[in-house]
């Protein structure tokens, strides 16, 4: 990875690192990751898959609380049939807490989406049921035997750990919250332990084997989440993102530079009588332009820098925290880099091939479809002054 055509921006630089934590845009798209490091931790994911992976976990979190929030009083009807009136009746008193604070979550995880909300609701929706599992255990204790409790209020906990495994968590998440989430049980023990560890040690090992379980399951989802991921957003031929997640990652890039007050530049590329190639070499030489022209995208541009297949052989890349000027140096080298490139035929005949770039920076607040169509004419301006050369600016002409 070059970074020498940026050395004019050194003033920059540290902007561009925290962009390249904030957005590493090209993760995903550019290196191939084992499942595991998919499965263990978030450090391997993309921005756009970060927040894809959030939205999917709101939908189900909004889900389980609503449905909670609802079954769990419901539930009461049992406990009267099981449970003594006066201890039916507390328990549906503390039902009724907790179906509020499940509502509560529900309303707050439906207003706002952050991935730190997220997983702070996600937690405490868990974290609800097990404080109220503890506080009912310790009362009902008093007046009944433990093994008097009915089965099904005392595998409660259990239930809510397999639970968490309906959510594509990864290793690294899942025993977070299985670690913050089973505390209550550890206390509950603690306060319960009378001399027969033959019990705790039988009650940690069934919640270990019930924690493994979730994790199992999180990771199983978070596998096949990552696939049809990949599959919907990756460009098979080139292993460059797609149109479609390009436009979401421009999208939160103009945002973001809203606050960040750093503009950015966009570049497009259009190889030249491309069509030529297909029709003189055939559309499998065609396809090998198309990955060596990748292959020195991905090699001349920077982690934070967006690159994606646009259309058959147009490319769009954008550049965050980078001006007009600086960006336009970056397209130089790169169309230089594409010139010197070249392919062999079966026939070992090489080819060589050229490129047209438009340049522009986006002026904060203009709609992205303005900032496209710019790009857009400025490519096809270079086009029609004879190809194989950069338009940059703000206007066309
Ligand atoms: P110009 O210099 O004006 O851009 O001419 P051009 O021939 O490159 O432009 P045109 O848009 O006419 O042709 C683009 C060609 O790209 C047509 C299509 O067959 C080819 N193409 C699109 N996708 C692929 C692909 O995945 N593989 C191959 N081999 N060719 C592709
Ligand atoms: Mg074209
Ligand atoms: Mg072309």
């Amino acid at each position: 990875m070059s970074n020498s055509a940026y050395a004019e921006n050194d003033d920059r630089r540290e902007q561009i690192n925290k962009s390249q934590t904030l957005l590493n845009s090209s993760k995903l798209f550019c290196a191939k990751h084992s499942i595991i490091e998919d499965v263990v931790s978030t450090s391997h994911h993309s921005n756009d898959f970060i927040q894809t992976r959030n939205q999917y976990i709101v939908e189900r979190l909004k889900l389980v609380c609503l449905f909670f929030a609802i079954s769990v009083p419901i539930s009461s009807v049992l406990d009267f049939i099981v449970f003594e009136s006066a201890q039916a009746k507390l328990l549906l008193i503390n039902r009724l807490i907790l179906s509020g604070a499940l509502t509560a979550l529900y309303q707050l995880i439906r207003r706002s989406h952050t991935v730190n909300m997220v997983r702070l609701v996600l937690t405490l929706s868990f974290l609800s049921p097990m404080l109220f599992y503890v506080v009912m255990e310790l009362s009902l204790t008093q007046t009944m035997a433990y093994r008097d409790i009915p089965l099904s209020f005392a595998l409660m906990p259990y239930l809510a750990i397999v639970m968490l495994g309906l959510f594509p968590l990864t290793i690294l998440g899942g025993v977070t919250i299985l670690t913050v989430i089973s505390l209550p049980l550890a206390v509950l023990e603690y306060i319960q332990y009378a001399g027969d560890y033959i019990v705790v040690i039988d009650k940690i090992w069934l919640l270990v084997l019930f924690g493994g379980v979730c994790l199992w399951l999180q990771s199983g989802q978070m596998v096949m989440l990552m696939k049809l991921y990949r599959e919907s957003t990756i460009d098979t031929l080139t292993g460059l993102m797609n149109r479609r997640v390009l436009m979401r990652q421009v999208k939160r890039i103009a945002k973001n530079s809203k606050y960040t007050q750093g503009s950015f530049s966009v570049m497009m590329f259009d190889l030249d009588h491309f069509k030529r190639v297909n029709d003189t070499y055939g559309h499998m030489v065609g396809d090998k332009v198309l990955v060596t022209v990748s292959s020195l995208l991905k090699r001349e541009l920077r982690n934070s820098d967006v690159i994606a297949r646009f259309g058959g052989e147009e490319f769009l890349v954008v550049m965050p925290h980078l001006a007009l000027a600086p960006a336009t140096q970056v397209a130089i080298r790169v169309a230089e880099a594409i010139r010197k490139a070249s392919v062999m035929t079966d026939e070992q005949q090489k080819i060589t091939f050229t490129t047209s770039i438009g340049v522009t920076q986006f002026i904060v607040d203009e709609p992205i479809s303005q900032l496209f169509k710019r790009v857009d004419d400025l490519l096809y301006y270079a086009k029609e002054q004879g190809r194989d050369r950069i338009e940059n600016g703000l206007n066309v002409g």
